[in-house]
Protein backbone atom coordinates (compact mmCIF):
# COMPACT_ATOMS: atom_id res chain seq x y z
CA UNK A 1 0.00 0.00 0.00
CA UNK A 2 1.84 3.31 -1.37
CA UNK A 3 0.28 6.60 0.07
CA UNK A 4 1.57 9.84 -0.96
CA UNK A 5 1.04 11.02 2.66
CA UNK A 6 2.76 8.12 4.93
CA UNK A 7 1.73 9.59 8.02
CA UNK A 8 -2.43 8.96 7.73
CA UNK A 9 -1.11 5.10 8.32
CA UNK A 10 -1.53 5.45 11.88
CA UNK A 11 -2.01 2.04 14.31
CA UNK A 12 -2.49 3.14 17.87
CA UNK A 13 -5.45 4.48 19.73
CA UNK A 14 -6.08 8.71 19.12
CA UNK A 15 -6.38 10.11 22.50
CA UNK A 16 -6.95 13.27 24.09
CA UNK A 17 -5.15 14.17 20.44
CA UNK A 18 -2.22 11.81 21.25
CA UNK A 19 -1.34 8.23 20.05
CA UNK A 20 -1.43 5.12 22.54
CA UNK A 21 0.49 2.62 22.16
CA UNK A 22 -0.11 -0.55 23.77
CA UNK A 23 2.03 -4.22 23.92
CA UNK A 24 -0.54 -6.22 22.58
CA UNK A 25 -0.93 -5.58 18.38
CA UNK A 26 -3.85 -6.95 16.24
CA UNK A 27 -3.27 -7.85 12.39
CA UNK A 28 -6.02 -5.21 9.96
CA UNK A 29 -5.70 -7.86 6.79
CA UNK A 30 -6.38 -6.44 3.12
CA UNK A 31 -9.24 -8.80 2.30
CA UNK A 32 -7.96 -9.07 -1.46
CA UNK A 33 -4.33 -10.30 -1.36
CA UNK A 34 -5.05 -11.50 2.53
CA UNK A 35 -1.32 -9.71 3.44
CA UNK A 36 -1.48 -8.05 6.75
CA UNK A 37 -1.58 -4.12 6.39
CA UNK A 38 -0.82 -2.88 10.05
CA UNK A 39 -0.94 -4.33 13.44
CA UNK A 40 -2.83 -2.02 15.36
CA UNK A 41 -2.44 -1.50 19.44
CA UNK A 42 -5.53 -2.93 20.98
CA UNK A 43 -6.97 -0.46 23.54
CA UNK A 44 -9.13 -2.25 26.03
CA UNK A 45 -10.51 -0.45 29.34
CA UNK A 46 -7.47 1.54 30.78
CA UNK A 47 -7.71 3.77 27.22
CA UNK A 48 -11.62 4.00 27.21
CA UNK A 49 -11.56 5.32 30.49
CA UNK A 50 -8.92 7.96 29.50
CA UNK A 51 -11.07 8.84 26.25
CA UNK A 52 -14.25 9.16 28.49
CA UNK A 53 -11.98 11.60 30.69
CA UNK A 54 -11.12 13.32 27.98
CA UNK A 55 -13.81 14.08 25.79
CA UNK A 56 -15.74 14.97 29.30
CA UNK A 57 -13.23 17.31 29.97
CA UNK A 58 -13.07 19.00 27.04
CA UNK A 59 -16.71 18.87 26.48
CA UNK A 60 -16.79 21.98 28.70
CA UNK A 61 -15.29 24.10 26.11
CA UNK A 62 -16.32 22.37 22.88
CA UNK A 63 -20.24 22.65 23.81
CA UNK A 64 -20.04 26.25 24.47
CA UNK A 65 -17.94 27.53 21.59
CA UNK A 66 -20.30 28.91 18.69
CA UNK A 67 -21.68 27.39 15.98
CA UNK A 68 -19.83 29.26 13.71
CA UNK A 69 -15.84 28.45 15.49
CA UNK A 70 -16.91 24.97 15.25
CA UNK A 71 -17.93 25.43 11.87
CA UNK A 72 -14.96 26.76 10.99
CA UNK A 73 -13.30 23.93 12.23
CA UNK A 74 -14.83 21.28 10.55
CA UNK A 75 -15.01 22.95 7.23
CA UNK A 76 -10.82 22.56 7.90
CA UNK A 77 -11.40 18.88 8.33
CA UNK A 78 -13.09 18.88 5.16
CA UNK A 79 -10.99 20.28 2.93
CA UNK A 80 -7.91 18.23 4.32
CA UNK A 81 -10.29 14.95 3.95
CA UNK A 82 -10.93 16.06 0.40
CA UNK A 83 -7.30 16.83 -0.29
CA UNK A 84 -6.08 13.45 0.97
CA UNK A 85 -8.87 11.43 -1.22
CA UNK A 86 -6.18 9.25 -2.87
CA UNK A 87 -4.46 7.94 -0.11
CA UNK A 88 -7.85 7.67 1.90
CA UNK A 89 -9.25 5.86 -0.88
CA UNK A 90 -6.31 3.34 -0.77
CA UNK A 91 -6.61 2.78 2.55
CA UNK A 92 -10.44 2.34 2.37
CA UNK A 93 -10.22 0.01 -0.75
CA UNK A 94 -6.90 -2.08 1.31
CA UNK A 95 -8.43 -2.49 4.30
CA UNK A 96 -12.20 -3.10 3.08
CA UNK A 97 -11.79 -4.29 -0.63
CA UNK A 98 -14.36 -2.32 -2.10
CA UNK A 99 -13.19 -0.81 -5.96
CA UNK A 100 -10.92 1.87 -5.51
CA UNK A 101 -13.77 4.62 -7.57
CA UNK A 102 -16.36 3.01 -5.14
CA UNK A 103 -13.69 4.14 -2.39
CA UNK A 104 -13.33 7.60 -3.80
CA UNK A 105 -17.07 7.99 -3.92
CA UNK A 106 -16.98 7.08 -0.41
CA UNK A 107 -14.46 9.72 0.47
CA UNK A 108 -16.53 12.71 -1.35
CA UNK A 109 -19.76 11.11 0.49
CA UNK A 110 -18.21 10.17 4.27
CA UNK A 111 -16.52 14.13 3.83
CA UNK A 112 -20.18 15.72 2.42
CA UNK A 113 -21.46 15.19 5.91
CA UNK A 114 -18.60 17.25 7.42
CA UNK A 115 -19.56 20.13 5.30
CA UNK A 116 -23.39 19.69 5.52
CA UNK A 117 -23.38 19.78 9.36
CA UNK A 118 -20.40 22.58 9.52
CA UNK A 119 -23.39 24.55 7.72
CA UNK A 120 -26.62 23.09 9.50
CA UNK A 121 -25.04 23.61 13.10
CA UNK A 122 -25.42 27.56 12.12
CA UNK A 123 -29.58 26.65 11.94
CA UNK A 124 -29.94 24.94 14.86
CA UNK A 125 -32.73 27.01 15.88
CA UNK A 126 -35.09 27.66 18.95
CA UNK A 127 -38.40 28.83 18.66
CA UNK A 128 -40.67 31.52 21.00
CA UNK A 129 -43.84 30.16 21.64
CA UNK A 130 -47.06 31.93 22.01
CA UNK A 131 -47.71 32.06 25.31
CA UNK A 132 -50.95 31.08 27.46
CA UNK A 133 -50.28 33.78 30.06
CA UNK A 134 -50.06 37.74 29.72
CA UNK A 135 -47.01 37.44 32.30
CA UNK A 136 -44.99 34.60 31.17
CA UNK A 137 -42.80 34.35 28.00
CA UNK A 138 -42.40 31.15 26.68
CA UNK A 139 -38.82 29.74 24.30
CA UNK A 140 -36.90 26.60 23.53
CA UNK A 141 -33.16 26.69 22.97
CA UNK A 142 -30.94 23.94 21.51
CA UNK A 143 -28.02 22.65 23.35
CA UNK A 144 -25.78 19.82 22.65
CA UNK A 145 -26.33 16.44 24.54
CA UNK A 146 -23.15 15.77 26.34
CA UNK A 147 -20.26 13.03 25.51
CA UNK A 148 -21.43 10.44 22.39
CA UNK A 149 -19.91 7.33 21.97
CA UNK A 150 -20.14 6.15 17.98
CA UNK A 151 -19.77 2.36 17.14
CA UNK A 152 -19.33 1.51 13.19
CA UNK A 153 -19.36 -1.43 11.40
CA UNK A 154 -16.82 -2.42 8.65
CA UNK A 155 -18.90 -1.63 5.22
CA UNK A 156 -18.21 1.83 4.93
CA UNK A 157 -15.12 2.66 7.06
CA UNK A 158 -15.92 6.84 6.64
CA UNK A 159 -19.28 7.06 5.87
CA UNK A 160 -19.99 5.48 8.48
CA UNK A 161 -18.22 7.33 10.88
CA UNK A 162 -18.11 10.40 9.33
CA UNK A 163 -22.49 10.53 9.13
CA UNK A 164 -21.85 10.18 12.96
CA UNK A 165 -18.94 12.33 14.47
CA UNK A 166 -19.87 15.18 11.86
CA UNK A 167 -23.32 16.58 13.10
CA UNK A 168 -21.69 15.41 16.77
CA UNK A 169 -19.07 17.55 16.70
CA UNK A 170 -21.45 19.99 14.62
CA UNK A 171 -24.03 20.10 17.46
CA UNK A 172 -21.22 20.70 20.45
CA UNK A 173 -20.74 17.23 21.70
CA UNK A 174 -17.21 15.33 21.69
CA UNK A 175 -17.32 12.06 20.88
CA UNK A 176 -15.28 8.53 21.60
CA UNK A 177 -15.63 6.62 18.51
CA UNK A 178 -15.25 2.79 18.17
CA UNK A 179 -14.54 1.63 14.14
CA UNK A 180 -14.87 -2.08 13.50
CA UNK A 181 -12.03 -4.21 14.13
CA UNK A 182 -11.65 -5.41 10.43
CA UNK A 183 -11.27 -1.63 9.06
CA UNK A 184 -9.64 0.77 11.78
CA UNK A 185 -7.09 2.69 9.66
CA UNK A 186 -9.44 5.00 8.02
CA UNK A 187 -10.75 6.25 10.88
CA UNK A 188 -7.32 6.41 12.47
CA UNK A 189 -6.72 8.56 9.28
CA UNK A 190 -9.69 10.55 10.00
CA UNK A 191 -8.39 11.59 13.46
CA UNK A 192 -4.92 12.47 11.73
CA UNK A 193 -7.05 14.48 9.81
CA UNK A 194 -8.64 15.87 12.43
CA UNK A 195 -6.04 17.28 14.32
CA UNK A 196 -4.70 18.79 11.20
CA UNK A 197 -7.37 20.26 11.27
CA UNK A 198 -7.29 21.86 14.73
CA UNK A 199 -9.64 20.36 16.63
CA UNK A 200 -9.24 20.85 20.19
CA UNK A 201 -7.55 18.22 22.48
CA UNK A 202 -10.53 15.51 23.69
CA UNK A 203 -12.57 16.69 21.12
CA UNK A 204 -12.30 13.70 19.04
CA UNK A 205 -11.32 10.39 20.22
CA UNK A 206 -10.66 6.78 18.49
CA UNK A 207 -10.75 3.49 20.13
CA UNK A 208 -9.03 0.17 17.77
CA UNK A 209 -9.84 -2.32 19.67
CA UNK A 210 -10.52 -6.01 19.14
CA UNK A 211 -12.66 -5.86 22.49
CA UNK A 212 -16.15 -4.59 21.23
CA UNK A 213 -17.60 -6.44 24.33
CA UNK A 214 -15.95 -5.09 26.93
CA UNK A 215 -15.37 -1.49 24.82
CA UNK A 216 -19.22 -1.65 24.38
CA UNK A 217 -20.29 -2.25 28.06
CA UNK A 218 -17.95 0.63 29.22
CA UNK A 219 -19.61 3.13 26.49
CA UNK A 220 -22.85 2.26 27.21
CA UNK A 221 -23.12 2.25 31.01
CA UNK A 222 -20.78 4.82 31.78
CA UNK A 223 -22.47 7.97 33.61
CA UNK A 224 -20.23 10.64 31.41
CA UNK A 225 -21.72 8.95 28.08
CA UNK A 226 -24.90 10.52 27.45
CA UNK A 227 -25.50 9.24 24.05
CA UNK A 228 -25.14 5.90 22.11
CA UNK A 229 -25.04 6.22 18.26
CA UNK A 230 -24.61 2.82 16.36
CA UNK A 231 -24.62 1.67 12.77
CA UNK A 232 -24.06 -2.65 12.39
CA UNK A 233 -26.17 -5.42 13.33
CA UNK A 234 -29.97 -6.04 14.93
CA UNK A 235 -28.52 -8.32 17.08
CA UNK A 236 -25.30 -6.15 18.65
CA UNK A 237 -28.38 -3.13 18.57
CA UNK A 238 -30.45 -4.58 20.93
CA UNK A 239 -27.62 -5.52 23.28
CA UNK A 240 -26.43 -1.70 23.17
CA UNK A 241 -30.49 -0.71 24.08
CA UNK A 242 -30.12 -3.48 26.51
CA UNK A 243 -26.83 -1.96 28.64
CA UNK A 244 -27.56 1.65 28.00
CA UNK A 245 -30.79 1.50 29.68
CA UNK A 246 -29.24 1.60 32.96
CA UNK A 247 -28.89 4.74 32.57
CA UNK A 248 -30.62 5.81 30.30
CA UNK A 249 -28.47 6.93 27.03
CA UNK A 250 -30.30 8.62 24.09
CA UNK A 251 -29.51 6.42 21.86
CA UNK A 252 -29.79 6.74 17.10
CA UNK A 253 -29.20 2.82 16.11
CA UNK A 254 -28.95 2.59 12.58
CA UNK A 255 -29.00 -1.86 12.26
CA UNK A 256 -29.75 -4.31 9.64
CA UNK A 257 -32.05 -4.11 6.48
CA UNK A 258 -33.44 -6.99 4.46
CA UNK A 259 -34.59 -4.71 1.29
CA UNK A 260 -37.30 -5.46 -1.02
CA UNK A 261 -36.74 -4.81 -5.07
CA UNK A 262 -40.03 -5.03 -6.79
CA UNK A 263 -40.17 -5.07 -10.35
CA UNK A 264 -43.59 -4.46 -11.81
CA UNK A 265 -44.68 -5.47 -15.49
CA UNK A 266 -44.94 -1.68 -16.14
CA UNK A 267 -41.22 -1.02 -15.31
CA UNK A 268 -38.86 0.41 -17.91
CA UNK A 269 -36.86 -2.17 -18.07
CA UNK A 270 -33.10 -0.82 -18.83
CA UNK A 271 -33.87 1.48 -15.53
CA UNK A 272 -35.14 -1.48 -13.68
CA UNK A 273 -32.07 -3.70 -14.41
CA UNK A 274 -29.48 -0.86 -14.00
CA UNK A 275 -31.43 0.31 -10.32
CA UNK A 276 -31.59 -3.46 -9.24
CA UNK A 277 -27.36 -4.12 -10.08
CA UNK A 278 -26.63 -0.78 -8.72
CA UNK A 279 -28.86 -1.64 -5.25
CA UNK A 280 -27.47 -5.36 -5.34
CA UNK A 281 -23.89 -5.36 -6.06
CA UNK A 282 -22.36 -2.05 -4.91
CA UNK A 283 -19.64 -3.06 -2.07
CA UNK A 284 -19.66 -6.77 -3.58
CA UNK A 285 -23.37 -6.39 -1.73
CA UNK A 286 -22.28 -5.75 1.63
CA UNK A 287 -24.26 -2.70 2.14
CA UNK A 288 -27.33 -2.48 4.58
CA UNK A 289 -29.46 -1.40 1.73
CA UNK A 290 -28.83 -3.91 -0.62
CA UNK A 291 -31.65 -5.39 -2.49
CA UNK A 292 -32.24 -8.98 -0.22
CA UNK A 293 -35.47 -9.89 -2.31
CA UNK A 294 -35.75 -9.14 -5.57
CA UNK A 295 -39.82 -10.00 -6.39
CA UNK A 296 -39.97 -10.00 -10.41
CA UNK A 297 -44.20 -9.74 -11.55
CA UNK A 298 -44.74 -12.94 -13.71
CA UNK A 299 -45.78 -11.97 -16.76
CA UNK A 300 -41.81 -10.00 -17.36
CA UNK A 301 -40.02 -12.54 -15.65
CA UNK A 302 -38.17 -14.75 -18.22
CA UNK A 303 -37.42 -11.76 -20.04
CA UNK A 304 -36.07 -10.24 -16.98
CA UNK A 305 -33.83 -13.15 -15.76
CA UNK A 306 -32.39 -12.89 -19.11
CA UNK A 307 -31.56 -9.56 -19.86
CA UNK A 308 -30.36 -9.33 -16.17
CA UNK A 309 -28.42 -12.15 -16.51
CA UNK A 310 -26.61 -10.65 -19.45
CA UNK A 311 -25.68 -7.19 -17.28
CA UNK A 312 -24.29 -9.29 -14.03
CA UNK A 313 -22.03 -11.29 -16.95
CA UNK A 314 -20.21 -8.25 -17.27
CA UNK A 315 -18.62 -7.49 -13.79
CA UNK A 316 -15.51 -7.66 -13.45
CA UNK A 317 -14.06 -9.62 -9.98
CA UNK A 318 -10.86 -8.57 -8.87
CA UNK A 319 -8.58 -6.57 -6.59
CA UNK A 320 -10.03 -3.18 -5.89
CA UNK A 321 -7.00 -1.32 -7.32
CA UNK A 322 -7.19 -2.66 -10.35
CA UNK A 323 -8.78 -1.24 -13.42
CA UNK A 324 -12.66 -1.90 -14.02
CA UNK A 325 -13.68 -3.73 -11.13
CA UNK A 326 -16.64 -3.58 -10.27
CA UNK A 327 -16.78 -6.58 -7.46
CA UNK A 328 -13.81 -6.95 -4.91
CA UNK A 329 -13.31 -9.56 -2.12
CA UNK A 330 -15.91 -10.01 0.68
CA UNK A 331 -14.25 -8.92 4.00
CA UNK A 332 -13.59 -11.92 5.81
CA UNK A 333 -14.24 -15.90 6.37
CA UNK A 334 -17.33 -15.56 7.94
CA UNK A 335 -18.64 -13.33 5.26
CA UNK A 336 -18.04 -16.25 2.56
CA UNK A 337 -19.06 -19.19 4.27
CA UNK A 338 -22.73 -16.85 5.19
CA UNK A 339 -23.30 -16.52 1.62
CA UNK A 340 -22.30 -20.09 1.21
CA UNK A 341 -24.82 -21.33 3.84
CA UNK A 342 -27.59 -19.01 2.35
CA UNK A 343 -26.55 -20.19 -1.11
CA UNK A 344 -27.36 -24.41 -0.06
CA UNK A 345 -30.08 -23.59 1.83
CA UNK A 346 -31.91 -21.80 -0.97
CA UNK A 347 -30.63 -24.87 -3.54
CA UNK A 348 -31.71 -27.97 -1.22
CA UNK A 349 -35.36 -25.81 -1.00
CA UNK A 350 -35.57 -25.58 -4.64
CA UNK A 351 -34.06 -22.22 -5.93
CA UNK A 352 -32.37 -22.66 -9.14
CA UNK A 353 -28.27 -21.25 -9.73
CA UNK A 354 -28.47 -19.06 -13.13
CA UNK A 355 -25.59 -17.54 -12.44
CA UNK A 356 -21.90 -17.64 -10.73
CA UNK A 357 -22.96 -19.74 -7.19
CA UNK A 358 -19.69 -20.22 -6.01
CA UNK A 359 -16.27 -18.52 -5.04
CA UNK A 360 -14.31 -16.79 -7.26
CA UNK A 361 -10.69 -17.39 -8.76
CA UNK A 362 -9.18 -14.14 -8.27
CA UNK A 363 -9.07 -15.57 -3.95
CA UNK A 364 -10.46 -17.18 -1.05
CA UNK A 365 -12.72 -14.42 -0.02
CA UNK A 366 -13.68 -13.58 -3.59
CA UNK A 367 -17.48 -14.55 -4.68
CA UNK A 368 -19.13 -14.80 -8.80
CA UNK A 369 -21.90 -12.46 -8.91
CA UNK A 370 -24.78 -14.68 -8.58
CA UNK A 371 -28.17 -15.20 -9.30
CA UNK A 372 -30.98 -17.65 -7.82
CA UNK A 373 -34.36 -18.28 -9.33
CA UNK A 374 -37.39 -19.75 -7.93
CA UNK A 375 -36.82 -18.39 -4.56
CA UNK A 376 -39.45 -18.64 -2.00
CA UNK A 377 -40.11 -16.94 1.86
CA UNK A 378 -39.16 -20.40 2.94
CA UNK A 379 -35.50 -20.19 2.31
CA UNK A 380 -33.01 -18.35 4.71
CA UNK A 381 -32.34 -15.91 2.58
CA UNK A 382 -35.50 -14.37 2.70
CA UNK A 383 -35.29 -14.05 6.34
CA UNK A 384 -31.21 -12.73 6.44
CA UNK A 385 -29.02 -10.18 4.92
CA UNK A 386 -27.35 -12.20 2.27
CA UNK A 387 -24.24 -9.62 2.37
CA UNK A 388 -22.58 -11.03 -0.49
CA UNK A 389 -22.96 -10.81 -4.60
CA UNK A 390 -26.13 -13.19 -4.64
CA UNK A 391 -29.34 -11.71 -6.27
CA UNK A 392 -32.55 -13.69 -4.88
CA UNK A 393 -35.31 -13.49 -7.66
CA UNK A 394 -38.71 -14.07 -6.93
CA UNK A 395 -42.26 -14.59 -8.69
CA UNK A 396 -45.10 -12.30 -7.81
CA UNK A 397 -48.31 -11.84 -9.58
CA UNK A 398 -50.14 -9.20 -7.74
CA UNK A 399 -49.59 -5.65 -6.48
CA UNK A 400 -51.22 -6.78 -3.01
CA UNK A 401 -49.22 -9.77 -3.32
CA UNK A 402 -46.02 -8.48 -3.55
CA UNK A 403 -46.68 -5.40 -0.75
CA UNK A 404 -47.62 -8.61 1.73
CA UNK A 405 -44.31 -10.05 0.96
CA UNK A 406 -42.23 -7.32 0.88
CA UNK A 407 -43.63 -6.44 3.98
CA UNK A 408 -43.31 -9.75 6.07
CA UNK A 409 -39.75 -9.25 7.54
CA UNK A 410 -38.88 -7.98 10.78
CA UNK A 411 -36.97 -5.39 9.19
CA UNK A 412 -37.48 -1.62 7.72
CA UNK A 413 -34.73 0.18 6.60
CA UNK A 414 -35.13 0.68 2.45
CA UNK A 415 -37.20 -0.73 0.02
CA UNK A 416 -37.18 -0.43 -4.09
CA UNK A 417 -39.61 -0.85 -7.15
CA UNK A 418 -39.88 -0.15 -10.40
CA UNK A 419 -42.76 1.04 -12.46
CA UNK A 420 -43.71 4.17 -15.00
CA UNK A 421 -47.86 3.97 -13.31
CA UNK A 422 -47.97 6.95 -11.19
CA UNK A 423 -50.98 5.85 -9.13
CA UNK A 424 -48.89 2.80 -8.20
CA UNK A 425 -45.52 4.90 -7.32
CA UNK A 426 -47.86 6.57 -4.99
CA UNK A 427 -49.80 3.56 -3.46
CA UNK A 428 -47.11 1.34 -3.63
CA UNK A 429 -44.45 4.07 -1.77
CA UNK A 430 -47.30 4.82 1.19
CA UNK A 431 -47.52 1.10 1.92
CA UNK A 432 -44.12 0.01 2.45
CA UNK A 433 -42.86 -0.49 5.63
CA UNK A 434 -39.57 1.08 5.43
CA UNK A 435 -37.93 4.77 6.07
CA UNK A 436 -36.74 4.75 2.86
CA UNK A 437 -37.86 4.06 -0.60
CA UNK A 438 -36.39 3.92 -3.73
CA UNK A 439 -38.68 4.58 -6.71
CA UNK A 440 -36.70 3.65 -10.70
CA UNK A 441 -33.59 4.43 -8.67
CA UNK A 442 -31.09 1.82 -6.93
CA UNK A 443 -29.32 4.28 -5.23
CA UNK A 444 -31.21 6.71 -2.78
CA UNK A 445 -28.48 7.72 0.10
CA UNK A 446 -27.74 11.42 -0.06
CA UNK A 447 -26.09 13.38 2.38
CA UNK A 448 -29.35 16.14 2.23
CA UNK A 449 -31.82 13.20 3.14
CA UNK A 450 -32.53 11.16 6.19
CA UNK A 451 -31.20 8.46 6.36
CA UNK A 452 -33.18 5.53 8.65
CA UNK A 453 -34.79 2.33 9.18
CA UNK A 454 -38.21 1.38 11.09
CA UNK A 455 -39.28 -1.84 12.97
CA UNK A 456 -35.97 -3.57 13.98
CA UNK A 457 -34.01 -1.73 11.56
CA UNK A 458 -33.70 0.73 14.98
CA UNK A 459 -34.28 4.68 14.72
CA UNK A 460 -32.87 8.07 14.65
CA UNK A 461 -31.87 9.62 11.77
CA UNK A 462 -28.56 10.11 10.06
CA UNK A 463 -27.45 13.14 7.58
CA UNK A 464 -30.43 15.64 5.96
CA UNK A 465 -31.22 18.47 8.88
CA UNK A 466 -32.65 15.83 10.88
CA UNK A 467 -29.24 14.53 11.91
CA UNK A 468 -28.54 17.23 13.60
CA UNK A 469 -31.22 16.85 16.49
CA UNK A 470 -29.57 13.64 17.87
CA UNK A 471 -27.45 15.46 19.40
CA UNK A 472 -29.17 18.29 20.83
CA UNK A 473 -31.36 18.56 23.45
CA UNK A 474 -34.55 20.99 23.01
CA UNK A 475 -34.63 23.14 26.25
CA UNK A 476 -38.09 24.59 27.31
CA UNK A 477 -37.48 28.17 29.26
CA UNK A 478 -40.28 29.88 31.15
CA UNK A 479 -39.80 33.83 32.28
CA UNK A 480 -42.15 34.69 34.71
CA UNK A 481 -43.41 37.72 36.30
CA UNK A 482 -43.04 40.38 33.37
P1 LIG B 1 -21.79 -5.82 13.97
O1 LIG B 1 -21.21 -7.15 14.17
O2 LIG B 1 -23.05 -5.49 14.69
O3 LIG B 1 -20.64 -4.77 14.33
C1 LIG B 1 -20.81 -3.40 14.22
C2 LIG B 1 -19.91 -2.71 15.22
O4 LIG B 1 -20.28 -3.11 16.54
C3 LIG B 1 -18.43 -3.09 15.09
O5 LIG B 1 -17.64 -1.98 15.45
C4 LIG B 1 -18.29 -4.19 16.11
O6 LIG B 1 -16.96 -4.37 16.58
C5 LIG B 1 -19.17 -3.66 17.22
N1 LIG B 1 -19.63 -4.68 18.16
C6 LIG B 1 -19.82 -6.00 17.96
N2 LIG B 1 -20.24 -6.58 19.11
C7 LIG B 1 -20.32 -5.59 20.04
C8 LIG B 1 -20.69 -5.54 21.42
N3 LIG B 1 -21.09 -6.63 22.08
N4 LIG B 1 -20.65 -4.35 22.05
C9 LIG B 1 -20.25 -3.23 21.40
N5 LIG B 1 -19.88 -3.22 20.09
C10 LIG B 1 -19.94 -4.38 19.42
O7 LIG B 1 -22.10 -5.54 12.44
P2 LIG B 1 -21.07 -5.68 11.21
O8 LIG B 1 -21.01 -7.09 10.82
O9 LIG B 1 -19.81 -4.96 11.48
O10 LIG B 1 -21.83 -4.81 10.11
C11 LIG B 1 -22.81 -5.33 9.31
C12 LIG B 1 -24.18 -4.97 9.85
O11 LIG B 1 -24.31 -3.55 9.91
C13 LIG B 1 -25.28 -5.43 8.94
O12 LIG B 1 -26.33 -5.92 9.70
C14 LIG B 1 -25.69 -4.15 8.22
O13 LIG B 1 -26.99 -4.17 7.71
C15 LIG B 1 -25.52 -3.15 9.31
N6 LIG B 1 -25.39 -1.78 8.77
C16 LIG B 1 -26.42 -0.93 8.96
C17 LIG B 1 -26.34 0.35 8.42
C18 LIG B 1 -27.45 1.33 8.62
O14 LIG B 1 -27.23 2.51 8.39
N7 LIG B 1 -28.63 0.91 9.04
C19 LIG B 1 -25.21 0.74 7.71
C20 LIG B 1 -24.17 -0.18 7.54
C21 LIG B 1 -24.28 -1.45 8.09
P3 LIG B 1 -16.01 -5.50 15.92
O15 LIG B 1 -15.82 -5.09 14.53
O16 LIG B 1 -14.77 -5.41 16.71
O17 LIG B 1 -16.73 -6.79 16.08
Amino acid sequence: MQLANGHLLQQHSFINNNWFSSSKKFAVINPASETVLANVSDAGKTEVLLAIEAADLAFRKWGTKTAKERSMLLKKWYDLIIQNTRDLAVLLTSEQGKPYNESRAEIAYGASFIEWFAEECKRSYGETIPSPAGNKRLLTIKQPVGVVAAITPWNFPIAMVTRKIAPALAAGCTVILKPAEDTPLCALALAVLAKEAGLPEGVFNVIATTKAQQVGEILTTHPAIKKVSFTGSTQVGKLLMQQSSSTLKKLSLELGGNAPCIVFDDADLDVAIKGTINSKYRNAGQTCVCANRIFVQRNIYNVFIERYTKEVNKLKVGDGMEDGISIGPLINEDAINKVKYLLDDAISKGADVVVGGTQHKAGRLFFEPTIVTGCTINMQLNKEEIFGPVSAVYVFDTEEEVVELANNTQYGLAAYFFSQNINRVWHVAEHLQYGMIGVNEGIISHTEAPFGGQKESGFGKEGSRYGIEEYLHTKYICIGNI
